[in-house]
């Protein structure tokens, strides 16, 4: 063997890295279950607990059971939930979507009284309430109608704020939704009510899993005439300057995965604005389906994509690993 030639280090990186304590000591980004949104998927019935195939462990779930799953949440440390509808009927408008008894309306109730101090998000958009799956109404030759579509998304949230939704999350990307929104809002006395704008929302293929939940896949056509190109991030840039002069409380990317950079994009841009990022039904069976082929190590993996959101500079996470990954990072097993 040759002697060890000598190299007079003076910069030598691996010092910190010797011991847990050291790591932890210079470990710039941190996790905690404070920096979850758990989204759930409401169904009508009771008793329900319908799994979805292509996301193992969710499922649609009746009011009931939708309590159930937010004192557990909430029991975690996770601070709030977002709520998507499945409604009993749709219709070319979505008529349940604001109905004050409406699927969502029903649940907001019903988890506020049973957890008051969890925050309730609402999604606002038409598109799992219509009978042609669209996130606005149509004219007659199947366009997305841009200013008619406004003035329902209004009334949905101002019915989501009746219901008791503590935070109103506008998602389908129609021009001028977050000002409409927050006009009528404010009209009907809600002026204190925060708006979470999924400000920048690419035409992503990472929702299929999504839209078997929701049953929200468009009956014809897509949504590449109001969802963002997955080419463009300057034009993300223009979009979420667009939602904070409307009043924009909170910005949002999703996916988020495939687009940290238009995470750290925005973070550098709006540093004053809480950024969320949606951790899509795509991203979360592709680790639930390696791992249980056995080919990746779900609880790492999931830590350390949910890491990685952080470290882009994303401040709150919309997940659906968020049960198992507060269970996790309770039990200090990072
Ligand atoms: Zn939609």
């Amino acid at each position: 063997m040759t002697p060890t030639k000598q190299y007079n280090l003076t910069m030598r990186p691996r010092r910190l890295r010797q011991t847990p304590q050291l790591r932890a000591m210079v470990r710039e980004t941190s996790l905690d279950a404070a920096d979850f949104i758990y989204p759930l998927f409401i169904t009508h019935g009771e008793n329900v607990r319908q799994p979805i195939a292509s996301m193992p462990g969710i499922a649609q779930l009746s009011v009931d059971e939708a309590v159930v799953e937010v004192k557990e949440a909430a029991a975690l440390g996770i601070p709030a939930v977002i709520l998507f509808g499945i409604p009993a009927h749709k219709d070319p408008i979505g008529l349940e979507n604001f109905a004050p008894d409406g699927i969502i309306q029903q649940a907001i109730r019903a988890i506020k009284t049973a957890v008051p101090h969890l925050l309730v998000i609402t999604d606002v958009c038409l598109c799992e309430y219509t009978d042609h799956g669209h996130c606005g109404l149509l004219d007659e030759a199947g366009n997305v109608l841009n200013d008619e579509t406004l003035a329902v998304l209004a009334d949905i949230a101002i019915s989501h704020a009746a219901a008791g939704a503590n935070i109103v999350a506008p998602s389908g990307m129609m021009d001028g939704m977050v000002g409409a929104i927050r006009a009528g809002l404010d009209d009907a006395g809600y002026t204190q009510l925060p708006i979470m704008s999924y400000a920048v929302k690419y035409a992503s293929a990472f929702y299929g899993p999504f839209r078997d939940a929701a049953d929200g896949a468009p009956k014809f056509g897509d949504r590449k005439t109001h969802q963002m190109d997955p080419a463009n991030v300057r034009e993300a840039l223009r979009e979420a300057q667009l939602d904070v002069a409307e009043g924009a409380d909170f910005l949002m990317v999703k996916p988020g995965l495939p687009y940290l950079d238009v995470v750290r994009t925005l973070r550098d841009a709006f540093p004053e604005r809480p950024l969320a990022v949606y951790n899509v039904s795509g991203e979360y069976a592709m680790i639930k389906a390696a791992a249980a082929n056995g080919w990746l190590d779900e609880k790492r993996v999931v830590l350390e994509s949910l890491l990685g959101f952080k470290r882009a500079g994303a401040d709150l996470i919309i997940t659906y690993h968020a049960l198992d990954a507060a269970q996790w990072l309770g039990n200090n097993e990072q």
